[in-house]
Formats: structure tokens, sequence, C-alpha cells
């Protein structure tokens, strides 16, 4: 699933890619990707608005349109968008197409067909936008805020950092990454943690997230950036999908443990 690192390559590609463009018809291959109104009235509603910018908020991208609206859009699990030429192959899961008045398009594909489109009045006032909790590459976000979010959380710590409301943006992938990182065992009470683990961890998430992003995220399923290419920060995963190779901190061996349903990756030894 695509996660933070990932949705902001996509938003940095889209906002170079498409600012700008005005918006002509719609086409619904899956029309059932598009929530809220119907799809019909959605396509009515966009067509002839100019791009302004594409934002993010958590795995939310957000594409401002000059109209005051915005289409809010979450890949969940396997949603890609592409912006597209007109010659270039059309992908074989595409599921919205939206067609600029140029020639050029944006295409929505997503193979689980998880992932959704709305179109929004006022992001902030989305219930789902409401809830969320702070964005870790944010100037605001520092240790003290990460201990006031962990604070009185019994859960363990992957638990917690997974839940989008206590922070924004994470998902298996980087909470494991950041965690082994930390030197912070996955199934650890948040509320145990010590002041100097929670300074780590700080650093640990947004050394993470911001090294993923530099190398345009992980491709280890469907992600592909904003230009159909894949990302390459899998190379430099320590942890996730390693087990049975030796951990580059200490040696010993990385093991996967299913835990709440998800593969949890992580050192047994130099993770407490
Ligand atoms: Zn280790």
């Amino acid at each position: 699933m695509p996660e933070l690192p990932e949705v902001e390559t996509v938003r940095r590609d889209l906002n170079h890619l498409l600012a700008g463009r005005v918006l002509g018809p719609v086409q619904g291959l899956f029309p059932g990707s598009v929530k809220g109104i119907g799809f019909k009235k959605f396509a009515e509603v966009i067509q002839g608005s100019k791009i302004a910018k594409v934002g993010r908020r958590a795995k939310y991208l957000l594409i401002s349109l000059d109209s005051g609206l915005t289409l809010v859009i979450h890949l969940k699990m396997t949603g890609v968008l592409q912006h597209q030429q007109k010659d270039d192959p059309l992908p074989r899961s595409a599921r919205i197409i939206f067609y600029f008045k140029d020639g050029t398009r944006l295409v929505f594909s997503d193979q689980r067909k998880f992932g959704f489109i709305k179109l929004a009045e006022d992001t902030n006032e989305l219930p789902e936008i409401k809830k969320l909790g702070p964005e870790p590459l944010d100037g605001k976000f520092t240790p003290a805020v990460l201990k006031q979010r962990l604070a009185g959380r019994k859960g363990p710590v992957k638990t917690v950092l997974l839940d989008q409301t206590v922070l924004a943006g994470l998902g298996n992938i980087y909470v494991l990454e950041a965690l082994h990182r930390a030197g912070i065992a996955p199934q650890r009470s948040a509320a145990t943690l010590k002041n100097d683990q929670i300074k780590k961890l700080h650093s640990a998430i947004t050394r993470t997230l911001k090294e993923a992003i530099a190398a345009r995220g992980s491709s280890v399923d469907t992600y592909r950036d904003g230009q159909g290419k894949s990302g390459w920060f899998q190379v430099k995963h320590r942890v996730y999908d390693k087990e049975g190779l030796k951990c580059k901190k200490c040696g010993h061996m990385i093991v996967k443990e299913m835990f709440r349903g998800r593969g949890t990756y992580w050192c047994p030894k130099c993770q407490r």
C-alpha cells in the first residue's frame, strides 16, 4: 500500500505535470471509484476546470481546481495515478480517465478497486481528514508532540503508529523500518517508551520518510510514481520483507511474525 513517501512522490510529480492543465471529459471504466455524488454529476461538475495545484494530507492526494473544488484521492492498496500522452498504452486496471483539453490524460488505475476519488468543497471539513494526526514531516512535529501522541497508549507501539489519528501517513513498511532504526520492538507498549527512546523514534520516523522520498518511494508491489515508474527505497529496507537475513546493526536474524493479521518484521536482538 502506498504510504506517505509514495503519495508524496506522486504529489510532486503530478503537481509539476498537471498544474495549469484544463479538464475535459472524464471516462468511467469503473465509475464506482468515484464516491459521493454520482459519476455523471462528478464528470459534469469538474469539466472545464483548471488544475491549480496538487497537495497532500497524510495518504490523501488533494488536487485543487480553480473552481474552488478539490479532488480528494486515496490510492488505498493498489491505486496508481499516472499522467499520460495520447499514444501511451492504458494501464490494464484503468478505472477513471481524466482527459485534458491539451490531449494528455490523467489515469487512475486500481487493481483491487479499494481506492477512491471524491469531490470536496472544503477538505478540512471532511470527517476522514479532520480526525488525522499530525504530519510527521511538518516542522511542528517534534519529539514533544510524539510523546504527547503516544501518552496513555498502552497498545503495541506498532499498532499505535499505524493509527492515522495518532500520526498521519505511516503504514506497515515505514513503521517497521522506523522502529528498527530506533531500536524499539514493535510489540512494546507505546506508553512505556522512555524520553530518549521517543527522541530516537522521532528522528527515525522523519529520517526514514525523508530518505524514502529521496528514493521516490518503495515499489514492493504495484506502486508506481506519477510517470508510471518504480521507486527504489526497497533496496534500503532493513527489516521489511527481510526475514531470515542478517540484521545490519547486530548480525542476528530478522524474523517475521504475524501480528494482528499483518506481517511484522523485526530484529529480536537489537529491538527492545
Ligand atoms: Zn539487530
